[in-house]
């Protein structure tokens, strides 16, 4: 098979690595790809904003099955595209996509099914949001309804800070994806990510992963993309899980497919584990980066068959193995991130750090230039490393850390340090 791969993060790294490695593929092209991807994959360089010309490489290219990365090309209906003229695409079409696209769709479609997630009303207008914010306590959660690349969601601790959110997305300060806003009740909790894959009617849920969302130690600081990931979660017994997939995904499932437009390719539900049982926080329509990295480390089961039985809809008769031991990844970012941070710093170290036993380096935002490798953006590396234990991984990893020469980038260094408590309070 031949297969193109769309995006430029640790996510598709992570995939392009778990993918080159399928005794099925001969040929696997990454668009627009990294300088780490580029070990695994032909790069090529495709605008992912035009599908017209991702379907002429495609054709021209012999292209078996095209595997979508970030949200932005399917919500922009990247999928139905190709699959219009031919190409087979795995990713959920435009109008699934609006799980992700559109927060209020997303909570609209919660609240007609019993899919339990937090309290919320839509908003078009600034003075109708403030008079709710006077009705409601804090914390409360004010959200764009559209994408906004991670600054979409304000955790507002005072009404002074919902009211200026609210004034902040209204007055443009979003774009497009600000003219409507979700204002949510808070939810109290441990975060969970569970990914579903998903072929319209059956959903495999994938092993259990959490991110640090917080830039800095002690979940401090504003919130990023995401600064490091570990799996399995032990808060996530298999008992939570089969209820979150019986209470929020197949029910989504069920929704999706009775409305017309079924669900194909992964579900990430963001969890909240409150007092409760778990609750919705939001839906994503693709892999978590930086969780997809661990969850490629953990996964025995070749994937490029699993992804094409999502695709055409026999998920049924399918099964997916991972491996035991745990893994972890750190972020590795350019100082600065998530705000302003300088391109084209050398990062040196990288080779012996790969070297120690158990570890795997994914590129996010780096570039080749002749022998050496450059910082190319905010999130630049993902220090991964596998081991029996969250607590061996994490040791592994950060040895590994400490072997990159990059004064310019900075992580964090309590990653995974939050499942060693879980682990303890369960235990
Ligand atoms: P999202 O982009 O919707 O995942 O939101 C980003 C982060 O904001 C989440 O990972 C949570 O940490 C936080 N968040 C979002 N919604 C809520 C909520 N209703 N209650 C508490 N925290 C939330």
């Amino acid at each position: 098979m031949n297969i193109l791969l769309l995006g430029s993060g640790g996510r598709e790294h992570a995939l392009a690595w778990k993918m080159a490695g399928s005794p099925l593929v001969d040929r696997l092209f990454c668009a627009p790809g990294n300088a780490g991807i580029g070990n695994e994959a032909e790069l090529v360089n495709l605008d992912l904003a035009d599908p017209g010309a991702v379907a002429g490489f495609c054709h021209a290219h012999g292209i078996d099955l095209v595997v979508v990365g970030p949200e932005g090309p399917l919500v922009a209906g990247i999928v139905d595209t190709l699959e219009s003229v031919g190409v087979a695409c795995f990713g959920p079409s435009q109008a699934a996509a609006r799980l992700e696209g559109s927060k209020g769709f997303a909570k609209d479609l919660c609240h007609a099914h019993a899919i339990p997630t937090a309290a919320y009303e839509r908003f078009t207008a600034a003075a109708l949001a403030k008079a709710y914010l006077r009705s409601q306590g804090v914390p409360i959660v004010v959200k764009a309804d559209g994408l906004a690349a991670g600054k979409g969601v304000i955790v507002a601790a005072t009404r002074a800070e919902a009211e200026a959110a609210v004034d902040m997305m209204f007055s443009g300060g979003l774009g497009t994806a600000g003219a409507e806003v979700v204002i949510e009740e808070f939810l109290e909790g441990e975060e969970v990510s569970l990914f579903a894959l998903c072929d319209g009617e059956t959903a495999i849920a994938l092993a259990s992963a959490a991110d640090h969302k917080r830039v800095l130690d002690g979940d401090r600081g504003p919130n990023t993309g995401g600064m490091g990931a570990y799996s399995p979660v032990p808060l996530m017994t298999p008992a939570r899980e089969r209820h979150a997939m019986d209470t929020i995904v197949l029910p989504t499932l069920r929704a999706l497919k009775a409305m017309g437009t079924p669900y194909k390719g992964i579900l990430f539900a963001g969890l909240m584990i409150t007092a409760d049982g778990p609750k919705l926080i939001e839906y994503n329509v693709r892999f978590g980066d930086p969780e997809c990295q661990v969850l490629m480390l953990r996964l025995m089961s070749d994937l490029v068959p699993a992804l094409v039985a999502a695709r055409d809809g026999v998920l049924k008769s399918f099964d997916l193995r991972f491996y035991p031991h745990a893994a972890l990844s750190v972020v590795m970012a350019t100082r600065g991130y998530p705000g302003d941070s300088p391109k084209g710093s050398v990062i040196g170290g990288l080779t012996e750090a790969a070297a120690i036993d158990g570890v795997e380096i994914f590129h996010a935002g780096t570039k080749r230039e002749g022998d050496r490798i450059l910082a190319n953006g905010g999130r630049v590396l993902n220090v991964c490393a596998v081991a029996p234990s969250i607590e061996a991984a994490r040791e592994r990893a950060y040895a590994a850390v400490d072997k990159i020469r990059w004064p310019e980038g900075f992580c964090r260094r309590d990653i995974g340090a939050r499942a060693s408590k879980q682990t303890a309070a369960r235990d």
